[in-house]
């Protein structure tokens, strides 16, 4: 049985993830996703309009022509979960492709308004949603199970092919989470179950390799932000938070904890709204009153409310925790809606800056002009969704996988986990595959 693994994006840089897996006759591609980072260097830049070719040229999202090497047929997209470096590019990819798009009902949500969005190509894969814990048939001897993992957005799964010759474990991105805050804790027994069956190969999300220690849980963040909350109960002036907008848990713990101080949640911006409606679409506990404006007009009324009847009255929760240009928290910034910033005003950031040249310079001016109009930062209330050193070792000890791939990351933030792998008895070059865009590896023959 031939086994080889295409990895296709995501392996020299954090962003548009692809991973193709071959078993003989049979293909499952594992994400496809888009590097914001490379988009927004470029002004006014509108993808929904470009060329696959053009962005791929642009470095947006993977470069899938190696994929004419394998011989087979793609029988699977599999989104890992929403965030947009695993789905931004199905809407410019998936349509080439004669196959499903298979994920969580959250992600086949998400993947859904991604495609109709797309305005360049027609997508019209079927759209499959399959729950954590359930398997469905690949090929004659190759099956697919999704496993629950926990991460910076609700609903994401570790997919796993069972062949012949063993598990393939398709591992990016997770925190090992105890205690979430509204989704079911990770399924760590799954893995070793895994593991006591046989792991072929499996392929880690290397993100925080490099930090020591072990991520906390969600709920920590949640404290941290009860905390924080909790110490204005007594301010009667404005409180802005903002944080990723596709964090369902998060924007959840904000909402709950305005209303713990006396105020009035409003959610205000288009993903805002996109991402929190989706989640109450499909149950997430998001209370049906809760006011969420996407679109321009609503959010300059909800604006002028909060003004007219009282900051004090208020919590909004907006866009643009990175500072990005044109979202809602950097438009307040340059005092562009009708929320005017006084002295001693707080602004809590329920995020940490992507450590990225451009989302650091664009963070730095939007606090720079928040300070300037007297706001008072309160920055980190956050917690990342990727594991670090322990959840690694963890992760080992249970899986006992025959090989290795490292992806999400650059060489050299791929290089801690190489270290690390390494302390556990792999090799390079044997069993442990540093891998680069557009490379194949052969597992068995
Ligand atoms: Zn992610």
């Amino acid at each position: 049985m031939e086994i080889e693994i295409a990895t296709i994006g995501g392996y020299e840089e954090v962003g548009r993830n692809m991973t193709a897996v071959r078993v003989d006759d049979d293909i499952v591609v594992f994400d496809m996703g888009l590097n914001l980072s490379q988009v927004l260097i470029h002004d006014d830049v509108r993808t929904e309009q470009m060329h696959s070719l053009d962005l791929i040229d642009m470095g947006a999202i993977p470069d899938d022509r190696v994929m004419s090497e394998l011989e087979g047929d793609v029988k699977a997209i599999v989104p890992t979960h929403g965030h947009l470096d695993h789905i931004g590019a199905i809407g410019k990819l998936a349509h080439r492709y004669d196959a499903p798009v298979v994920g969580s009902p959250f992600t086949i949500e998400l993947v859904r308004q991604e495609i109709d969005d797309e305005s360049k190509f027609d997508v019209d894969n079927d759209l499959v949603k399959m729950e954590a814990g359930e398997t469905m048939e690949i090929g004659d001897e190759v099956d697919m199970e999704f496993v629950h993992v926990t991460h910076s957005i609700v609903g994401a799964v570790s997919p796993v092919l069972h062949t012949p010759e063993g598990a393939i474990v398709y591992g990016l991105d997770k925190r090992i989470d105890h205690n979430p805050v509204l989704e079911d804790p990770f399924d760590m027994e799954r893995f070793e179950e895994l593991g006591d069956e046989g792991v072929l190969c499996y392929i880690e999300d290397c993100t925080n390799a490099g930090r020591k220690g072990r991520t906390p849980s969600e709920s920590l963040a949640r404290e941290h932000l009860r905390d924080t909350l909790t110490s204005f109960e007594d301010y009667t002036g404005g409180i802005v938070a903002t944080t990723f907008s596709s964090h369902v848990e998060r924007v959840y713990s904000l909402v709950e904890f305005a209303k713990e101080i006396g105020r009035k949640p409003i959610l205000l911006g288009r993903s805002m709204e996109k991402y929190t409606n989706t989640a109450r679409d499909l149950g997430y506990p998001i209370p049906d009153d809760l006011e969420i404006y996407g679109h321009r007009r609503s959010r300059e009324r909800a604006f002028k409310r909060i003004m007219n009847e009282g900051k004090g009255n208020f919590l909004p929760v907006v866009t643009g925790h990175q500072g990005e240009p044109r979202a809602m928290l950097t438009r307040m910034a340059r005092d562009e809606t009708p929320f005017q910033f006084d002295e001693g005003d707080k602004v809590v950031f329920s995020a940490r800056v992507i450590p990225e040249p451009t989302n650091e310079g664009q963070r730095y001016a939007a606090e720079k002009l928040l300070k300037m109009q007297g706001a008072r930062i309160y920055d980190e209330v956050h917690v990342s969704g990727h594991l670090r050193e322990e959840g690694h070792y963890q992760m080992l000890e249970a899986v006992r996988p025959d090989n290795i791939i490292p992806a999400h990351q650059s060489l050299s933030g791929v290089a801690p986990y190489v270290d690390l792998a390494e302390s556990q008895g792999y090799t390079t070059g044997e069993d442990l595959h540093i891998s680069r865009n557009g490379n194949v590896v052969q597992l068995t023959e």
